[in-house]
């Protein structure tokens, strides 16, 4: 079974994943770590992002795996762990140009599906796997939070990377990003007809949007 969780930036959709595979015992498929690796990739080998054909020259040769360690997924490219420059706060910018790149979307996509596969049970979480990556998903979540509470979730998370970062850029960040998302010519940020919608503003943690999630697969009959 495969349950596609797509949705916004600092939604918590990431930990909500992480935490609903591990209750039922699923792979969980962390996507947007792969567009990062990528763009690690890119920046270590002086490959400019936004350069959309030297960048799809190069990612037909690489090899973009994920690895499940105690400390949480790590993203592999070509062996190299890059998770530590993939996930620097510095990165969004050339991540964002490469999921806009359609050639790596396509090879990302297939590398997606593979492991799903290869899993079986799978949790795979981003902005494209109920509409492209698994249309098929027997279950889809759509998660999103009010913006000024995914800019406070964002700037807690980044704060101790990033000592200057203010909430006010934070939040234009988290729109500019969104923006982006939904309006990327490939892959982009859609909510499925089918989707079921978590909206996680208050929730205390991924505890409560799990058990959401959770009371909603019941209420599809789904034995969880
Ligand atoms: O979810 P996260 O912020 O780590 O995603 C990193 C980047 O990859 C974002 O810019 C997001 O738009 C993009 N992405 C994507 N398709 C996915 C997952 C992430 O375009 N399936």
């Amino acid at each position: 079974m495969i349950i596609a969780i797509d949705g916004t930036v600092a939604s918590g959709k990431s930990s909500a994943a992480k935490l609903l595979a591990q209750r039922l015992g699923y792979v969980y498929i962390n996507t947007g770590l792969m567009y990062r690796g990528v763009a690690a990739f890119c920046r270590r080998h002086g490959i400019s992002t936004n350069d959309s054909r030297a960048v799809a020259l190069h990612v037909k040769f690489l090899k973009v795996d994920l690895r499940n360690t105690a400390g949480g997924q790590r993203v592999l490219i070509n062996g190299n762990d890059l998770t530590e420059a993939a996930t620097a706060a510095d990165i969004g910018a050339y991540v964002s140009d490469i999921a806009d790149n359609k050639i790596v979307r396509e090879v990302l996509v297939r590398a997606q599906q593979r492991l799903g596969r290869l899993a079986g049970n799978a949790v795979l979480e981003g902005r494209d796997i109920g509409s492209v990556v698994f249309p098929d998903a027997e279950v889809k979540f759509f998660v999103t939070a009010d913006v000024c509470e995914r800019a406070r979730r964002r700037l807690a998370d980044d704060l101790p990377k990033n000592p200057g970062l203010t909430l006010a850029a934070v939040e234009e960040a988290t729109r500019a990003r969104d923006e982006r998302d939904r309006t990327r010519a490939v892959g982009a940020l859609v909510r499925m007809p089918d989707a079921i919608d978590i909206d996680t503003t208050h929730n205390r943690g991924p505890e409560q949007t799990v058990a959401q999630m959770l009371a909603a697969m019941r209420a599809m009959q789904f034995d969880v």
